[in-house]
């Protein structure tokens, strides 16, 4: 994979991407109330579909931290299969 970004802005709060499997789950998001360094870890094994929804899914979390994990993972997937249906793919 190129071009791994190290860093995002998410609701003005600064997260640093890991690109480190987490224990157990395809990506973690620190909440933004953390104090110190807030991290996004996204497993760097994940391709495709799976990583585009990873991806959608953790910066979901750190923008609606409230929001039930079912409604986060049901859009996250949602998204992530429209825009593979449209053809957004890494080069
Ligand atoms: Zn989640």
């Amino acid at each position: 994979m190129r071009d791994r970004p190290r860093y995002v802005t998410i609701d003005d709060v600064r997260y640093e991407i890991v690109w480190k499997a987490p224990p157990k789950a395809m990506g973690t998001c620190d909440a933004p109330w953390k104090r110190g360094l807030k991290e996004i870890w996204i497993d760097p094994r994940l391709t495709g579909k799976k990583l585009m929804d990873a991806i959608i899914h953790e910066t979901a979390h750190a923008a609606n931290w409230n929001i039930e994990e079912h409604y986060i993972a049901e859009a996250a997937t949602a998204a992530a299969s429209i825009l593979w249906r449209m053809g957004y793919r890494l080069k």
